[in-house]
């Protein structure tokens, strides 16, 4: 049975959610239907290691829409429903349940799954956080004083970390690099996140690989590292990174290589796909890259463009975002603006133990490439709008430090 839709989304998170609601903003009428693999009505990925891992919020909190509400804009969720081929000729998706739809445009919005440690398979005892069930089961297993090993000290190694400290746990953060977001950020910055760590009592364990996590024979896991180091915990969690779902494409012929690979109109490889979120790899022209991007904001942007270029195909809007990201930890919150590099030069134009604030920048030929920023909200907002108008570094040095 072949069913028909004008746009069809594949993916009913934010990405594909902002998608549907782009085109309704831009008065389309026609039938939209999102394909979503899961069985929750959309909600929000952040606040899951955060909020709700400290408990402070409810998975219904979390919701970025209820079924009135995507009634009322006319947008058909299939819950429970994936997609599990593409033709880009007869212009159809296959579903599980053996039946296919028929699209006008198909957006490709499936989003992420973690990086699987192949030393730490999923088991009562390991968890991996993507879901809010995974979260919600994360939230159980961190009730009360137990030892947690995070592995990864990435944004959401990090963020467990700075939860799980909070509440009660005993825990142990095992990073391969120098320091925590060191590979992106470099050492300086890095050292000073590590302290972040351990100023609440976490223990880092840095320079060193995860080889095993077994059983430590009393009930609670034992995690062996590169140098023959044992942790014995009870909780292990692992934050590793995030690989794109394009398994499903396999045999479409579209263009994947870490991602659905797109035009600087976020077009995939064939006529009438487009991609956005996590998904998407589009060449970024105001930093001359191609780029995938796992954060949120990327994925509110790039929706908004995939639905207008949907509707504007002889007027299409490239996409060239300055990429953005937010981090809270321990009570701070940390940003990311634009694309620092470990090697480029890093400028501190703000340091001030009193609020615990920090702005880095990070200069590559003679420009901003990037910016960290600790408790600066404002600072990093400025420094966001010089990225994206190309501001030159007198400039961005003067601006920044007019902010007070
Ligand atoms: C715990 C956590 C905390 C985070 N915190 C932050 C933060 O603080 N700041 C920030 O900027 N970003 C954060 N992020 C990242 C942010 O949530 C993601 O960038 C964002 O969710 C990407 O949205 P998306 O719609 O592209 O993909 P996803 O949210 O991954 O959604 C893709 C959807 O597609 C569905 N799907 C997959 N394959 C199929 C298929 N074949 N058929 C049908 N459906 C399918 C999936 O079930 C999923 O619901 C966090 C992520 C996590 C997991």
């Amino acid at each position: 049975m072949t069913g028909r839709s004008d746009v069809l989304i594949v993916g009913g998170s934010i990405a594909g959610i902002r998608t549907a609601e782009g085109l309704r903003r831009l008065s389309f009428e026609g039938s939209i239907t999102v394909l979503e693999a899961g069985p929750d009505l959309p909600y929000d990925r952040p606040a899951l290691s955060k909020q709700v891992l400290a408990g402070g919020e409810s998975a219904e909190s979390v919701r970025l829409r209820s079924q009135a509400d995507l009634d009322k804009a006319r947008i058909e969720l299939r819950r429970g429903c994936r997609g599990v081929g593409l033709d880009v000729d007869a212009r159809t998706v296959r579903l599980d349940d053996g039946t296919a739809i028929e699209y006008s445009d198909l957006v490709i919005a499936t989003g992420s799954a973690p990086r699987r440690l192949p030393a730490a398979p999923v088991r009562p005892g390991v968890h991996y956080l993507r879901t809010v069930r995974d979260a919600l089961d994360l939230r159980d297993a961190i009730d009360g004083p137990v030892r947690v090993v995070v592995v990864g000290a990435g944004f959401i190694g990090s963020e467990v970390a700075a939860v799980a400290a909070t509440r009660s746990a005993s825990v142990t953060v095992v990073e391969p690099y120098a320091f925590p977001l060191s590979r992106v950020l470099g050492d300086l910055v890095g050292k000073r996140l590590a302290r972040l760590h351990e100023s609440k009592g976490v223990q880092l364990v840095l320079g060193r690989s995860v080889s095993e996590v077994g059983d430590d024979g009393a009930g609670g896991k034992r995690v062996v590292l590169d140098d023959g180091t044992t942790l014995d915990c009870d909780v292990v969690v692992v934050g590793v990174g995030a690989i794109p779902h394009t398994d499903w494409l396999v045999g479409s012929g579209l263009d994947v290589a870490d991602g659905v690979v797109c035009d600087e109109f976020c077009r995939a490889s064939a006529p009438h796909v487009f991609a956005a979120g996590d998904v998407a790899r589009w060449p970024n022209e105001l930093f001359a890259e191609s780029m995938r991007i796992e954060h949120w904001t990327n994925a509110v942007e790039q929706a908004g463009v995939v639905a207008w270029n949907i509707l504007h195909p002889d007027n299409p809007r490239a996409y060239a975002p300055v990429p953005y990201v937010w981090s809270d930890q321990y009570g701070s919150r940390l940003q990311i603006v634009g694309r620092p590099r470990a090697e480029d030069e890093v400028r501190i134009v703000l340091d001030d133990p009193a609020d615990d604030s920090l702005v880095a920048l990070y200069v590559r030929d003679q420009r901003l490439a990037g910016a960290f920023g600790l408790n600066a909200p404002s600072r990093m907002l400025v420094l966001r709008r010089s990225l994206a108008a190309r501001a030159s570094l007198d400039e961005v040095m003067a601006t920044v430090n007019e902010k007070g």
